[in-house]
């Protein structure tokens, strides 16, 4: 039976959609992650969810084979998507083959889940990161019938989600592409709607619409956007609090998949400190840092590249302002204090000791979007 404590434990959920006898489900924990649970009066012992454990994964490539930096040539484009619109057009082009394509979505409760697509118009709604983990639900499943089906599929998500869905799926399929974004961490989504409720009940209004990273600022401002009707406010509390890594799920602290050894088709990352490696090519609408990973991922990026500005360039130059590309997110020492003063205080004392919510923090925001930035 699979170890229930396990500290590395993604929530990746392969245990979930793989157990044959539906004995396991996923549960959140009391920082609000996903983690198996089993009902011991079904298991029938027969040890699957330990053989496509997803923290278990061993697929491994070689060093990178190319790293680039690119942007999408319409810049319209750009400005929906998170970085240099890269994931997007890898993901227009599979359903233009006609297959389907997996990502995660802000969903109708705010929540964040993988979904599925099959129309180009439902791809929009994965553009744009979301900064909490992503509940997969029974989207492992949903691909393997594609798959089976013949479909040409591609999967999005962190590194972690991906190495779930391998070991779930078990044998390797030719129709299956893989990108996964450099990941930072994933936070709470219990931190993440509580937050939502919190400002919903300091404006007394509902929230009709949020985005993590208002897309209409320069790339790398890291304001939420939180529209409540046609009143939009944006914020940096929730993006503090993200960016202390208080909230980070424990596995991220030991991730085994942030280092060069990328294991998927495709990665995708912003491309920090590009003004390093060329002035010119940099702008500030966002620029996508691309790996790629395999001779299929070769094969994917060669079909899109008439789209886009290509820039090539080394893994030195592109690890020198990402960090994730080397290692795992260092743990705060603040971390347990944090959890401890989450459950033990309103939301209200949160925001104001980890999101600078405070009146210095306030006159900080007034003055730093006063002088755009
Ligand atoms: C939690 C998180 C942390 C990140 N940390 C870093 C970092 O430290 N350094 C760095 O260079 N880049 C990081 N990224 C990646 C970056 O923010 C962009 O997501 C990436 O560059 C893709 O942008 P794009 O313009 O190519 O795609 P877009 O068109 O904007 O599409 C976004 C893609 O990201 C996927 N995605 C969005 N949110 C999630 C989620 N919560 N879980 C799984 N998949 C998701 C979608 O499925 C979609 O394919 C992080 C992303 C996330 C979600």
């Amino acid at each position: 039976m699979i170890d229930l404590n396990k500290i590395n434990c993604t929530g990746c959920s392969s245990c979930y959609n793989g157990c044959p006898v539906g004995a396991i489900k996923m549960v959140s924990n009391e920082k609000g992650f996903l983690y198996p649970h089993i009902d011991e009066t079904k298991c029938i012992q027969c040890e699957l969810c330990v053989k496509i454990c997803g923290a278990e994964n061993k697929v491994v490539y070689d060093v990178p084979v190319h790293t680039y930096a690119v942007k999408h040539k319409a810049l319209e484009e750009r400005m929906k998507s998170q970085s240099g619109g890269a994931a997007y057009v890898l993901s227009k082009h599979i359903i233009e083959v006609g297959g389907v394509v997996y990502g995660a979505i802000i969903d109708k409760d705010f929540s964040v889940c993988h979904s599925r697509a099959e129309t180009i118009e439902e791809l929009e709604k994965f553009r744009g990161s979301k900064y909490v983990q992503s509940d997969l639900k029974n989207m492992f499943s949903f691909v393997r019938e594609d798959l089976n089906g013949g479909r040409t599929v591609l999967f999005t998500g962190t590194p972690c989600q991906i190495a779930g869905l391998k070991s779930f799926l078990v044998k390797d399929y030719d129709k299956l592409y893989t990108v996964d974004v450099i990941c930072h961490g994933v936070p709470s989504p219990r931190v993440w709607s509580d937050y939502l409720k919190w400002q919903e009940n300091c404006h007394n209004k509902e929230l009709k619409k949020v985005f993590f990273r208002d897309l209409t600022l320069k790339w790398g401002a890291s304001n939420e956007a939180l529209y409540f009707r046609n009143d939009k406010r944006l914020y940096n509390i929730y993006a503090k609090i993200f960016y202390s890594r208080n909230a980070f799920r424990d596995s991220c602290f030991e991730c085994s998949f942030a280092n060069l050894k990328r294991q998927f088709d495709i990665t995708v990352g912003d491309y920090w400190g590009i003004d390093l490696v060329s002035p010119e090519f940099k702008d500030d609408y966002g620029i996508s840092a691309v790996i790629i990973n395999s001779k299929k991922g070769n094969g994917l990026f060669a079909s899109v590249s008439s789209e886009l500005d290509i820039l090539e360039t080394t893994t030195d130059q592109m690890t020198r302002k990402n960090p994730q590309l080397l290692k795992s997110a260092d743990k705060p020492a603040s971390v347990d204090k944090f959890w401890e003063e989450y459950h033990n205080n309103t939301f209200a004392y949160i925001a104001k000791k980890y999101g600078g919510n405070s009146i210095k923090g306030k006159i900080k925001r007034i003055v730093k979007r006063a002088l755009g930035r």
